[in-house]
């Protein structure tokens, strides 16, 4: 793991405490979730709900979970073993790579990547072969032949992320047919991150690869309640998948973790039978905060990508993206990711991502800063 270092988010976070910095890097939200939910899970460590949960978490969050998937995309699991609760995303997605590829395997996954992906297929000895998403017209595509190159016999899962981590694309229907198609001729398992299932943007849905033909029984779907209502520090995330996969993932999962957040679970179950104001209301909320980041950087002159969902936008900079994070916080107070560290190719080298999961007023000073700082 030598290799890996430090998280790009943890070093640029420091970096912005260090120099005073306004933080469009690390993608955590500056405000908290519903006070409903805050309340329950504070109500919960005072009913006495602090030690360990049950292994694949409690019986209220594994059902609620399965009535979501129920009510959002008439998915149906079993609560019982067809639903897991995992440490965040994070530690789902660990557990489906280790449980899925070993030594001499291939994953095959979407660069930029997020960065614990990489991280976890070298843990579990395996070889990742991306798949560049390259800017396509008004956001991002990729080549369906280059998906299916990156295939081989040792082939044993792709890795998708819908809504995308850097880029905010919410993959097409089309195109997930065609992962389903790759992944059913060459009988792959669809690891399929969903995040940001809810903070999609101009009336779009987000679909989960798991809804189309034949392919609930080839797919392990992840997601969590950080990004849903805003309590990313949490650690509240999930696993859906027919049972012999997810008996595959729970199995890792009991040597990861074993289990956590013990008060969080009941009140996170509570929070999932919101309303659709909710989950409305939360999309609308971040979309503003997108219009309001993305325009003002259009204005100041920068190359822009809009994105369709998620906390993040893509600015081509038209130079070393490294370099331009590294100088920002200093020239301007503004921290900001290069999105290249989520590159094996360099195509993305001149990208960076600003998270605009901030209150209006904070994006408003990072504009005004770029503003000033701006050649
Ligand atoms: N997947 C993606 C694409 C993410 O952006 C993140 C983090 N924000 C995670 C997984 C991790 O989620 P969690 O905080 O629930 O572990
Ligand atoms: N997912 C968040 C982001 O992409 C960061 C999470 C982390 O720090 N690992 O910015």
């Amino acid at each position: 793991m030598q290799a890996f270092g430090t998280t790009i988010f943890a070093e640029m976070s420091a970096l912005a405490i260090s120099t005073n910095s306004v933080n469009l890097g690390q993608g955590f939200p500056d405000t908290d979730g519903p006070p409903e939910l805050l309340a329950a899970a504070a109500r919960a460590i005072y009913d006495g709900h602090n030690q360990y949960p049950p292994g694949p978490g409690i019986p209220a969050l594994r059902h609620a979970i399965a009535t979501h998937q129920q009510r959002h995309y008439a998915l149906d699991y079993s609560p019982d073993t067809e639903v897991l609760v995992t440490a965040g995303a994070t530690e789902a997605i660990a557990a489906s790579i280790l449980a899925l590829a070993g030594p001499g395997d291939d994953v095959v996954l979407f660069e930029p990547y997020y960065d614990s992906y990489a991280a976890c297929i070298a843990l579990a000895g395996a070889r990742r072969r991306t798949v560049t998403l390259e800017r396509d017209g008004d956001g991002w595509g990729f080549d369906p032949d280059a998906l299916r190159q990156a295939v081989t016999r040792r082939t044993k899962a792709i890795l998708v992320n819908t809504p995308h981590n850097p880029t905010g694309k919410v993959f097409s229907p089309r195109e997930l047919a065609v992962i389903a198609q790759v992944a059913g001729e060459h009988d792959l398992t669809v690891i399929s991150d969903e995040v940001y299932e809810h903070l999609t943007f101009d009336g779009r849905l987000h679909q989960p690869i798991a809804t189309l033909p034949g392919m609930r029984e080839r797919t392990v779907t992840i997601s969590s309640a950080g990004k849903t209502f805003s309590v990313t520090g949490w650690k509240i995330g999930w696993v859906c998948a027919p049972p012999p996969l997810l008996a595959a993932v729970r199995t890792v999962k009991q040597f990861l973790t074993y289990v956590n957040g013990a008060p969080f679970q009941p009140a996170v179950a509570q929070a999932l039978s919101a309303g659709a104001a909710y989950y409305g209301g939360i999309a609308t909320q971040l979309q503003r905060q997108r219009d309001l980041l993305c325009d003002g950087l259009a204005s100041l002159g920068y190359d822009v990508v809009s994105p369709q969902a998620t906390y993040f936008a893509t600015v081509d900079v038209h130079a070393d993206a490294v370099e331009f994070c590294r100088e920002l916080p200093r020239r301007a107070g503004v921290v900001a990711i290069p999105s290249s560290v989520f590159y094996d190719s360099s195509a993305g080298d001149s990208f960076v991502r600003f998270a605009f999961c901030k209150r209006p007023n904070v994006i408003d000073e990072a504009l005004r800063r770029l503003k000033e700082a701006h050649p």
